[in-house]
């Protein structure tokens, strides 16, 4: 068998060209969602992820806008950037770029940001909707990956569905918006028992781990549907070949620029499930694209008078004040 790529790019492309159309909607009505994203330092991943993420502010007409603080930046000052953004009218959507500085409380930073302004969907507020089923915002890597099966018509209800890690940003999310969707869910990590057995068992596998190429191609059920959100640089190139040694074109790509990007499925694994994410090209670009629907919804649920057209009821927004 050869698996059905998932090709997170084109999902990306249909997802944006709807929030366009809604974007130009909001804009008839004096409207513009806007991204406030914040950046500590000068990490140069962070500088990338967050110039991406502008760049798709302005792809798809919204506003952004860029905070840049220095690494020596103190929980209180990033406190009181949070407040003056919670109170700003015109930001829908607050990103905080992790990680903080070490000497920032990362979490008292996340838990300042209003909630309905949480495009990240990492506010316990947020969290615990999640858990209840209750609409609100919901992390970007898991609801994109959600994006994926739904719009590949993969069937989710009733399906077995194995997550392989349980951080707080991918697999714990993930899981519940399985659960959600009716399909029995099985969380493993670290301390999983056979956990090549518990994968074997799988309709949908979500790989969240962060281990270069760990699900190995004979773990997969034959057709199963096989999300792999690990994103890990490989710059060994004894790792490479092994990973690799069925993908020439992409080994040669490794040896010509010395390392390669592989996520915690191994490559192999395509001759065996139905349907199967790409790294890069799957999970990846639907991140940003769910941040950018986060922020469209933001503004959706939170301007009085959009708010007021579909017969919402406006919450007190504490920019208003
Ligand atoms: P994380 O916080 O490091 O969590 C990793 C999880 O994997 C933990 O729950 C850990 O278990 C589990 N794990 C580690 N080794 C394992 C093993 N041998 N067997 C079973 N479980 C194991 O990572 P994360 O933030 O969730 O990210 C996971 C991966 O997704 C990373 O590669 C990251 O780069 C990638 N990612 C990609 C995107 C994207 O946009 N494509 C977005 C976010 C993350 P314990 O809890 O027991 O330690």
């Amino acid at each position: 068998m050869t698996a059905k790529i998932l090709s997170g790019t084109a999902i990306r492309d249909q997802i944006f060209a709807e929030l366009k159309g809604e974007i130009a909607q909001m804009a008839a009505s004096g409207i513009r969602p806007g991204l406030a994203a914040v950046l500590v330092g000068e990490n140069p991943a962070s500088q990338l992820y967050v110039k991406s993420k502008i760049a798709a502010c302005e792809q798809l007409g919204m506003a952004s806008w860029l905070h840049s603080p220095p690494a020596s930046s103190t929980t209180e000052y990033m406190l009181q950037l949070v407040d003056d953004l919670n109170r700003d009218d015109n930001v829908d959507g607050i990103l905080v770029q992790l990680p903080l500085p070490p000497q920032v409380d990362t979490k008292k930073v996340l838990e300042a940001v209003d909630p309905a302004k949480d495009v990240d969907g990492f506010h316990p507020v947020n969290l615990g909707k999640l858990v209840s089923g209750r609409p609100g915002l919901v992390a970007c890597t898991p609801a994109g990956c959600m994006e994926i099966l739904r719009r590949n018509t993969i069937a989710i209800e009733g399906a077995n569905a194995v997550v392989l890690g349980r951080s707080d940003i991918v697999g714990k999310p993930m899981a519940l918006l399985l659960m959600h969707a009716n399909a029995t869910v099985t969380i493993c990590h670290s301390k999983t028992r056979d956990l090549p057995d518990v994968v074997r068992r799988a309709d949908i596998v979500v790989a969240a781990m962060g281990k270069a190429g760990y699900v190995k191609a004979d773990w997969i059920k034959p057709g199963a549907a096989v999300i792999d959100v690990g994103t890990n640089t490989v710059k060994d190139p004894a790792e490479a070949e092994k990973l690799l040694r069925n993908f020439l074109e992409r080994l040669e790509k490794f040896r010509a620029k010395g390392s390669v990007l592989v996520g915690d499925v191994h490559p192999d694994a395509a001759s065996v499930a139905g349907a199967l994410t790409p790294v890069p090209g799957g999970v990846g670009p639907m991140t940003i694209t769910m941040l950018m629907s986060n922020t469209v919804k933001a503004a959706r649920l939170r301007r009085p008078s959009i708010a007021a057209r579909e017969g919402h009821q406006p919450r007190a927004a504490k920019s208003t004040r």
